[in-house]
């Protein structure tokens, strides 16, 4: 696609090319769609810090609250959002993501008119990329030690129903000695301790239990782990199921 300008039957974006990317490495194509909030004042002061050179980051898209759209970064390109972390056998997850940033401080809900175009983004992007909506993760899915963006104030419950996420059904629970195995199953990294794959989980699934002080799954989380592993298992296409 081109950079900018009306995409196909996508939202308009003002396109203002920021330095920080590099080519996506060994040919990776992008089939992680990665959301994040910007945890700053204003959208615009997001959009210039994800064109200074100085700061070294960026991504491709941001959205501000009303809905003014920005592309900074070709999606052909390799845009610096991500850092360390890991899905699966996705370790650079640069290489392997397009990375879309909400205005946000992370402490209110998404406004109607940030989410409208998102999902209009999202549809043709997936489109385009065939990510399927297993793959759109946060932040928090691919470095829960150090980040919780986009937070628990996101409604990844709406994206799910209109096919743009995945959202855990009823299933009964699983043992909690199998925590491990099956966050694995669903995606989380083997490097990151339960704290932080517990807190990652429920900042996607269960919000109203974040927080929680013992740091120990209970069993509605292993229920949505093991209902998760079963039906999006991150390897299952390597696997042929
Ligand atoms: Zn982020």
């Amino acid at each position: 696609m081109q950079p900018g300008g009306s995409t196909a039957d996508g939202p308009d974006a003002i396109w203002q090319p920021s330095p920080n990317f590099s080519a996506r490495r060994d040919g990776a194509r992008p089939d992680i769609l990665l959301l994040h909030y910007t945890n700053m004042a204003t959208a615009g002061a997001a959009a210039a810090r994800l064109c200074d050179p100085a700061a070294g980051v960026s991504c491709h898209y941001l959205i501000a609250e009303d809905g003014r759209l920005w592309q900074f970064v070709d999606e052909a390109q390799r845009a610096w959002h991500a850092g360390q972390g890991c899905w699966g056998d996705a370790g650079d997850v640069n290489s392997r993501s397009i990375g879309i940033e909400l205005a946000n401080r992370g402490d209110h809900p998404f406004p109607e008119p940030q989410m409208r175009v998102l999902e209009r983004l999202m549809r043709c992007i997936m489109a385009r990329w065939q990510i399927t909506p297993a793959r759109v993760l946060g932040h928090s899915d691919i470095a829960p030690d150090r980040k919780d963006d986009p937070g628990p104030h996101f409604d990844w419950r709406r994206l799910a129903l209109c096919g743009l996420a995945i959202w855990p059904e009823p299933a009964p629970a699983a043992d909690t000695t199998d925590f491990r195995a099956l966050a694995g199953q669903v995606g989380y990294g083997a490097e990151f301790s339960d704290a932080d794959i517990l807190a990652a989980l429920r900042l996607r699934w269960r919000p109203w239990a974040c927080g929680r002080a013992d740091g120990l799954p209970e069993a509605e989380d292993m229920a949505i782990l093991s209902d998760i592993a079963a039906r999006f298992a991150v390897d299952r296409d390597r696997r042929g199921a």
